[in-house]
């Protein structure tokens, strides 16, 4: 059994309470490790701990915060193979996934901003009208960062680079159900020469220690991702403090599939769209819009290709779906398979629990999932899932398929499928969404806005956005 600890002030540390909480894999079942279920006196220790070290640590020149976040990303990289094997331990997914996707993403989020800072405009200067003015970037801080259990350490990483980056010392905390990368994040961070107290790792609970972040007065800004009412309950803890509030949430993102599209590399993306991470990624298209002189071919293609795919043992190679995350979250997907047969949906593919035999005889499996013939106001349709289940839709023109797309509450991704650029194009530019995808998906350059619209978020990552959001300007005016 692993005992998980804090990581406060360069230390690895147990919660002052002492209490734990089991963490299971989730492709046994069985539990493998405890972490602290930390309280707000562990919160008020690493607050504390970032308040002493924050002074020099924002006065680090951009070139040596630079060099440690470099040797942060060697550390990580050396060791990609046993972070891999941890993330997929905690969270389910294919080893090969966290090999391909997760820890080298991990690695690029510290590498990216370690780059970034050193071209960043910290300072501009505006002469004219007989004055100048020299607007400068401050850190803000102690910020907090809270993070998800699908992307574990990629999604962990995104935050705390930046805020690293510009000057602030973080208070972090991952999912209680994913904590183990985050918690050897500590050992890196510590061979790298970061300095104590610049980063703190407080695991717990949402409930415990999340609200102890949000609601901590000397934490200036708080980075959150995650489920929409997570959301709405840390802006309303948040907002009173007047905090800086980042927030990335749900999702229901469309796939929109025109009859003039390239078929095969379309059908291989939206599979990989579609069930990817056993669909527990936040910008997996789950309502897949199709032109009615297409839909047949792409619906019996589709099942086809999804019947091939294996579900199975995360260790193995071979595996293309690995473990849903919790029992829970198995019971409340397959609720949702139940949900869509009621409100009138056929099952094309799936639906069901699969047993493993072997090790994984007590793991959180499930089919991939085809559901047809819902209404689009369907609760299947309109709700987040977040697993293996995608909805087919048909549609007849340009202005249905806009207007499906943008019939849910959410607006976080989308793509669009056309050999027509113009009207590819024309669409995107009318879908209420952070990001488009135009003939393919998951392309990511980090110098480039990422968020979402409506109940998918507020603010921006990446790139300058993220720089912005962790640093404070002051404008100084002096007249001539
Ligand atoms: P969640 O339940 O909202 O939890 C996210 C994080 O917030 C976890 O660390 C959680 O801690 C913590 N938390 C829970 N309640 C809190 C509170 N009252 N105060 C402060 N922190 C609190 O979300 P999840 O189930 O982990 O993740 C799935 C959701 O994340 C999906 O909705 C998905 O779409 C979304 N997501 C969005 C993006 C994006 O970029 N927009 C990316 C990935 C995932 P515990 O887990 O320890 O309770």
């Amino acid at each position: 059994m692993e005992t998980i600890a804090n990581y406060i002030n360069g230390e690895f540390v147990p919660s002052n309470s002492g209490s734990y909480m089991d963490v299971f894999e989730p492709a046994t079942g069985q539990v493998y490790a405890q972490v602290p279920d930390s309280k707000k006196d562990d919160v008020e220790s690493a607050v504390q701990a970032g308040s002493d070290a924050f002074e020099s640590w924002s006065k680090t020149s951009p070139v040596d915060r630079s060099q440690i976040m470099h040797r942060i990303a060697d550390g990580l990289e050396n060791r990609l193979a046993e972070f891999a094997k941890y993330e997929s331990r905690d969270t389910g997914k294919p080893v090969s996934l966290a090999t391909h996707v997760d820890i080298p993403r991990a690695v690029s989020n510290f590498r990216f901003f370690a780059n970034h800072l050193l071209t960043f405009d910290l300072k501009t200067v505006l002469d004219g009208n007989g004055s100048t003015n020299r607007i400068v970037r401050y850190p803000l801080g102690i910020v907090g960062c809270i993070s998800p259990w699908n992307l574990p350490l990629y999604l962990f990483t995104w935050k705390i680079a930046p805020a690293l980056a510009t000057g602030n010392c973080v208070i972090g905390k991952p999912s209680e159900l994913t904590p183990f990368t985050a918690f050897k994040m500590g050992e890196i961070c510590q061979e790298a020469g970061l300095p104590d107290g610049v980063l703190n790792i407080v695991h717990g609970s949402g409930q415990n220690t999340g609200s102890a972040i949000t609601t901590h007065p000397d934490i200036k800004a708080i980075s959150f991702t995650g489920g929409t009412k997570t959301g709405e309950i840390i802006s309303q803890s948040a907002a009173p403090q007047f905090k800086k509030l980042s927030l990335e949430l749900g999702g229901k993102n469309p796939n929109i599939i025109f009859a003039d599209c390239e078929f095969n590399e379309m059908l291989e993306t939206t599979l990989k769209s579609s069930f990817s991470n056993q669909g527990e990624i936040c910008l997996c298209g789950s309502r897949i819009l199709v032109e009615d002189s297409l839909f047949e071919r792409f619906r019996d293609a589709f099942v086809e290709k999804t019947n091939l795919l294996k579900v199975g043992d995360p260790n193995d190679d071979n595996t293309d779906l690995g473990a849903l995350i919790s029992k829970d979250h198995l019971e409340k997907v397959l609720g949702f398979v139940a949900l869509a047969e009621k409100e009138g949906g056929t099952v094309l593919t799936g639906g069901k629990k699969i047993p493993i035999n072997g090790r994984c005889e007590n793991g959180n499996f499930m089919e991939p999932t085809i559901v047809e013939g819902l209404g689009i106001d369907s609760r299947t349709n309109q709700e987040e899932i977040f697993g293996p289940v995608v909805t087919l839709v048909p549609f007849s023109s340009e202005e249905e398929a806009v207007s499906i797309a943008n019939s849910t509450d959410y607006g976080l991704a989308a793509t669009v499928w056309s050999s027509d650029l113009d009207k590819a194009h024309r669409v995107a530019d009318r879908i209420d969404s952070g990001i488009v995808w135009i003939n393919c998906w998951m392309v990511r350059d980090l110098r480039t806005p990422f968020g979402g619209m409506k109940n998918s978020g507020v603010g921006r990552e990446g790139g300058d956005e993220a720089l912005r959001f962790f640093t404070e300007q002051k404008n100084i005016c002096v007249s001539y």
